[in-house]
């Protein structure tokens, strides 16, 4: 039922925002859009039948056969059902946010993260664009950390499912008014906070690292509201900026490869203008 339920939300909310990037594009794209869907697509077919085979059941069906264990941080701490419930969301919104700094910071992750960022535009097929190993490590962790919680199981299912449309979302060529996009970023992370993320700037793509809260950005200092190089920035990663970035033998190789792009110097990092 989790899998069902998952690629059922998937494919609605892949819909709802390719209907809204064909009505209220933000950018044209540099490559036409059913180039990149197709590609993605298939990096998003091999990257899931990978971690599906690895695991064989998601965080829900781990939550649930925890639930009768002794084991599991929530069985020894005795909390009302919704603060567990409301720390669950929190705490696994926290995990993708330390997954993705350390993305970021560890060279041996970053050879993984790079494949999602060389992608030379920004639209909902860039959430789809994740190499298999990245998929397997952020499974992983996730599936760790419901083990480790005992969290309630509706609790995962609604962070499973709101992440699902999240990825679409932040990663959306849509534009939207501003005054609505103000209002909604300090609740969610927005298509425009997250583009600051895809920068050709290596300095800026250390920034905006949350995926659901843009609350651990604040937190942690990481927050960027706008890029240097202003709405019309590029977005990927200098010298990847064309169609060979799109094919599927490029993107499955490139961790491997040795023209990778170097991590973020730290201290031109701390030179970016950090605004909050
Ligand atoms: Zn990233």
């Amino acid at each position: 039922m989790e899998a069902r339920t998952f690629w059922l939300v998937m494919a609605a909310g892949f819909l709802v925002v390719a209907i809204w990037e064909s009505l209220r594009p933000h950018r044209e794209l540099s490559i036409p859009g059913e180039r990149r869907w197709s590609r993605h697509g298939l990096l998003l077919i091999v990257s899931s039948a990978t971690s599906v085979g690895i695991y064989r059941i998601g965080p829900v069906v781990v939550a649930a056969s925890m639930a009768h264990s002794r084991f599991g941080l929530f069985h020894q701490i005795a909390l009302p059902y919704a603060v567990q419930f409301i720390l669950t969301i929190l705490l696994l919104d926290f995990l993708r946010y330390a997954v993705h700094w350390a993305e970021h910071h560890v060279p041996i992750l970053w050879r993984m993260h790079q494949v999602h960022h060389s992608d030379p535009d920004f639209d909902l097929s860039t959430g789809a664009r994740v190499h298999p190993i990245e998929t397997v490590l952020v499974q992983g962790a996730t599936l760790g950390a419901v083990a480790l919680l005992a969290p309630p199981v509706a609790a995962v299912l609604v962070v499973e499912l709101v992440t699902c449309f999240q990825v679409f979302f932040a990663h959306a060529n849509v534009s939207m008014p501003v005054g609505l996009e103000k209002v909604l970023r300090r609740v969610v992370v927005t298509p425009q906070m997250h583009r600051v993320h895809h920068s050709e700037d290596a300095g800026e793509q250390s920034r905006n690292l949350s995926e659901i809260f843009p609350w651990w950005d604040h937190l942690f200092r990481t927050y960027l509201a706008t890029p240097a190089a202003g709405d019309a920035g590029l977005v990927g990663m200098k010298g990847l900026q064309n169609t060979g970035s799109l094919d599927l033998w490029f993107m499955l190789s490139q961790p491997f490869r040795r023209e990778r792009q170097a991590l973020v110097d730290p201290v031109v990092s701390q030179g970016s203008s950090v605004r909050s």
